[in-house]
């Protein structure tokens, strides 16, 4: 079939391709959708596709942005009026390589000339066509279209089993790649997919572990304790001078570090690998920086160098994941450790402890949490590097912080959770005003059986309905578990809880019980006593 296919498919197809999506929830249907569409087209069309459908125009590890305003796009509209060429149909690839110009498109007059790509593009769509051309350059798509599913998709057009195609994601960084190779060369395309340089490797995620002897009781081969830092994850690629770091999310942020480059240029004792490690600002005293600042410095592309000076980061290592040639993901954690000690100064080394007792990780703990750090990270000595994979391998021990709050409101849900009420604003009082005030919104930390049970009850305390969501009397108290008070621009409280979970109803409290505002307050004032205030003058 792929033999048959030309470099021509119409737009079209993948549009129409993006309406079924959009009119089905069903993950199997989706999935074939997917598949078919990708069977049909030719190869060289096999992976703006696949980047298309995930609403992405470039892969994660591609430093490309589109940069496509609301506004530029209504004026192109407007410029447009009726005027549509349909008869001029696009292609895949056409609009692939449109939108590759328009990244290209920087500087003085970028914003006129992503203008006419943008028009260029619209009079020749289809109002269909136009539809999904404009969710994809505002970057909402929202065709219910996963990375699951489209791995799913991937390989049930190639036939490749699913685990297959699942690891080779996680190594490759570039889905639509991954579709094309699966496809076009089959499972011995994907096998040969290893770890390369300066192609970002998805991160290995940890478990939550509520203590240290949780997972001394899992790592039966052992355990090392690591701090916990709250910074941002990077990944280091060198290969002789060049140097890219790339964030958890894969992508390059290797312009705002500027000061970590030199780092990697100067303190590691290789000039070929991979190392990963978290980078944490610094502030008074050498304590860290809550993590909502540390973020400002990731954004501000444009200041860096003024930022990198307000605002000093140190980076703490703890994994080796290749080394002149050599791939270590398959290594055990102690010969990954062994190497990165060998190549980076010990000032630059994660604090770490390898234990069996239990009383000396919790005394580790308490200094981790002491220093103004999150917590630990519980590794197993003989575990395995696994890209992007959640396990018991690694496990994370925090100490988060509760709160009891009122729900205020609760809007529908979709996929999974539909027909319950299951995102939750949460309010804390005011105890000036009697006012609750949001504070935040959780979906998290609920069974299907407690999602039926509060549904019900906001039903019956039920005041207005909008749009999505329900307005309820305050009377539901939730204790929630939350890793951090921010201040926050949105709500009127001025605060947000992050990563808010709800940890247990609290049916034996009433709203009057639960915590208000003034406490919210001096528990973000309370943080700066382990942490550092960041100072802008701003
Ligand atoms: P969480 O984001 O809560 O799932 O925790 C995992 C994150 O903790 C990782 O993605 C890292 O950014 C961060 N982290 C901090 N210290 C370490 C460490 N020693 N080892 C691994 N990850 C760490």
């Amino acid at each position: 079939m792929v033999a048959l296919s030309r470099e021509n498919t119409p737009f079209s197809r993948l549009a129409r391709a993006c309406r079924d999506l959009e009119g089905t929830t069903k993950r199997n249907e989706k999935t074939t959708i997917i598949a078919d569409l990708l069977n049909s087209l030719h190869p060289a069309e096999i992976a703006p596709a696949t980047l298309f459908l995930s609403g992405n125009a470039f892969p994660e590890s591609d430093p490309r942005v589109l940069e496509v305003s609301y506004a530029t796009i209504s004026e192109a509209e407007r410029n447009l009026g009726q005027a549509r060429l349909t008869n001029a149909q696009l292609t895949v690839l056409e609009v692939y390589e449109t939108l590759a110009r328009m990244a290209e498109a920087t500087g003085p007059n970028s914003r006129t000339r992503k203008l006419n790509l943008v028009q260029t593009l619209l009079t020749r769509s289809s109002k269909d066509e136009a539809d999904f051309l404009t969710r994809m350059l505002l970057r909402e798509m929202r065709i219910g279209v996963v990375e699951g599913v489209l791995l799913d998709a991937i390989s049930k057009a190639s036939g490749i089993p699913r685990d297959v195609v699942r690891k080779a994601n996680m190594l490759h960084g570039d889905i639509g790649d991954l579709a094309r190779k699966a496809i076009s060369e089959g499972v011995l395309g994907l096998e040969k997919i290893q770890l390369r340089l300066f192609v970002p490797i998805k991160p290995m995620l940890a478990e939550i572990a509520a203590d240290p002897g949780e997972a001394l009781t899992e790592h039966i081969d052992g355990t090392a304790f690591e701090y916990k830092f709250d910074g941002a994850r990077i990944q280091i690629h060198r290969s002789g001078d060049k140097i890219r770091i790339f964030s958890r999310r894969l992508t390059d942020v290797t312009e705002s570090l500027s000061d970590m480059v030199e780092f990697a240029r100067t303190h590691v004792n290789s000039s070929e690998y991979v190392i990963e490690g978290e980078a944490i600002a610094i502030g008074e005293g050498g304590r860290p920086v809550p993590f909502q600042d540390l973020m400002r410095r990731f954004r501000r592309v444009h200041e860096i160098e003024e930022m990198s000076g307000k605002i000093p980061l140190r980076l703490y290592l703890f994994d080796a994941l290749y080394l002149e040639g050599r791939t270590l993901i398959d290594q055990p954690y102690t010969v990954r450790w062994e190497i990165l000690s060998q190549l980076v100064p010990t000032s630059s080394l994660t604090p770490r402890i390898v234990t069996r007792d239990r009383a000396e990780a919790e005394s580790f703990l308490k200094t981790a949490l002491k220093e103004g750090h999150e917590g630990l990270m519980a590794k197993s000595l003989t575990s395995n590097y696994s890209p992007g994979a959640r396990g018991k391998k690694w496990f994370k021990i925090k100490s988060a912080d509760t709160l009891d709050v009122v729900i205020v409101a609760a809007d529908w849900g979709s996929g999974r959770r539909v027909g319950w009420l299951s995102n939750y604003h949460l309010a804390v009082r005011d105890e000036d005003t009697g006012e609750f005030m949001i504070v935040g919104k959780t979906f998290k930390g609920l069974t299907d059986d407690e999602f039926d049970t509060i549904t019900a009850r906001l039903k019956r305390l039920k005041v207005r309905e909008s749009h999505y969501t329900v307005h309820v009397k305050p009377a539901i108290v939730a204790e929630v578990a939350y890793s951090e008070v921010q201040k926050s621009p949105i709500y009127k409280s001025g605060f947000a809880l992050r990563f808010a979970r709800i940890a247990r109803f609290r049916d034996d409290k009433l709203p009057i019980d639960a915590n208000t505002l003034q406490d919210l307050r001096q528990r973000y004032n309370r943080q700066f006593e382990t942490k550092a205030r960041l100072s802008l003058g701003k």
